[in-house]
Formats: structure tokens, C-alpha cells, sequence
């Protein structure tokens, strides 16, 4: 079942009002997994994003990091709908793919994540926006492709220079990261300490992608 609500936060920035929502709970219906840890579900799941883009003055900031006001009022009359940033780069166009992986790797670039779980978490969204380009096989010129791979490759060996995997999940991720990369040994080395009774099927099917050097993102297969 879910449950959206809706909540008030305060701009950190401009101290304006504005509205989002938030999932209390929710089910996926049919989800689709990626090797690259993305998860696809039905549409009927708003995409509800930990960054925020003020309506008003157009800062980012984090929702952990703004003040919610009356968290039991459903909505408030002078607040405005927040911005978050798959509204804003909604597309596609392989192009308007890239400009969301950019947006992201700005905010990095600047110092916006200043703490690890920030970081992974944003570095994540950079990983899954650049891997969407050949996830959902976007027409891209070799321009595209070309910057698409510089920022892969960058933004990959930084999440792993600071990854601290802690469940069986997260080692699988630390391997792909280093599958994408080409990195094929280290990724099959790091898949030998994963716990398989756990994740068996995407831990084959990485291990059988390292096996074929294959670098590209693929969608994991149910057994
Ligand atoms: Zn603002």
C-alpha cells in the first residue's frame, strides 16, 4: 500500500513556504532491478527525491536539512509546490539526460554533500543518471557518449575511494562499480566476499558480466 502525504518545509535559503511530499510507505509492483542497483517500479510511485529545489529563489538544499512546519497540516495556502530536480531535467533526450548528471556533478563539485551518507547518495543518483543514457538506449551522439564516460569514470572512482559497503548489497555494488570501470579482477576478487544466499541471482549475473568484460549496466534477470 501507499501512502503520500504531504508536508510543509521552510527554504533554508529565502525561508519561503513550500510543499512536498513524502512516501510513508510504499510497495513496488513488479519492480525491475538494474546492475547498478536501480530500481524501476510502476509510475504510480512519485519519484520522491532527498534534494529540493526552492520555487521561489531557486537554491538547493537537502529535505533532512530544512525545518518542517506543522507536520500535521495537510497543506498550507501560501506554500509553493518544491522543485525537485527530475522535474526540472524531465526528458528522454540523451542530451537533457546528461544536463540532470551535470546538475548532480555540480552540486558535488561545490561541496552540497558534506556528509558520507550525502555523498553516496548523490554520487548514486550521478552513477544511475549517467548509466540511464544506456539503461533506456538513448539515441546520444558521440559527443554524449564521450562526456557520459569521462563523468562515469570519475564519479566511480571517487564513490569507491570512499564506499564503506555494509551489507551483502552494498559489497555486490562496490564489485559493479568496479565492473563498469573495467576493473574486472578486483570486481570478481571483491564478488568472492559476498554473502550469495543473499542476493544468488544478481551475484551470478555480475560475476557472468566480469566474466564476458562486459562494462555496461544490464538489467538483473529473476530466477
Ligand atoms: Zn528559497
Amino acid at each position: 500500500m501507499t501512502l503520500i502525504n504531504s508536508v510543509i518545509l521552510k527554504c533554508p535559503n529565502c525561508s519561503h513556504l513550500l510543499e512536498v511530499i513524502e512516501l510513508q510507505s510504499f510497495h513496488l509492483f513488479k519492480p525491475e532491478m538494474f546492475s547498478d542497483g536501480k530500481i524501476d517500479s510502476t509510475s504510480l510511485i512519485p519519484d520522491v527525491s532527498e534534494i529540493l529545489i526552492c520555487t521561489k529563489c531557486n537554491t538547493d538544499f537537502w529535505r533532512e536539512d530544512a525545518i518542517c512546519l506543522n507536520p500535521d497540516q495537510d497543506s498550507d495556502p501560501g506554500a509553493l509546490p518544491a522543485n525537485q530536480p527530475s522535474g526540472l531535467f524531465l526528458s528522454f533526450n540523451s542530451d537533457l539526460r546528461l544536463s540532470i548528471s551535470k546538475y548532480y556533478n555540480k552540486l558535488l563539485s561545490r561541496g552540497f554533500a558534506d556528509t558520507y551518507d550525502k555523498e553516496v547518495y548523490l554520487r548514486t543518483l550521478l552513477w544511475h543518471g549517467l548509466n540511464d543514457i544506456t539503461r533506456y538506449k538513448s539515441r546520444a551522439s558521440k559527443g554524449v557518449i564521450a562526456e557520459q564516460e569521462g563523468l562515469l569514470r570519475d564519479n566511480l572512482n571517487k564513490l569507491i575511494s570512499v564506499y564503506k559497503p555494509r551489507y551483502p548489497e552494498e559489497v555486490l555494488l562496490l564489485a559493479e562499480m568496479h565492473r563498469e570501470l573495467g576493473e574486472f579482477d578486483e570486481a570478481i576478487n571483491i564478488l568472492g566476499k559476498v554473502n550469495r544466499d543473499e542476493c544468488l541471482s544478481a551475484y551470478k549475473q555480475i560475476l557472468g558480466a566480469c566474466k564476458k568484460k562486459s562494462v555496461s549496466v544490464f538489467k538483473i534477470h529473476k530466477n
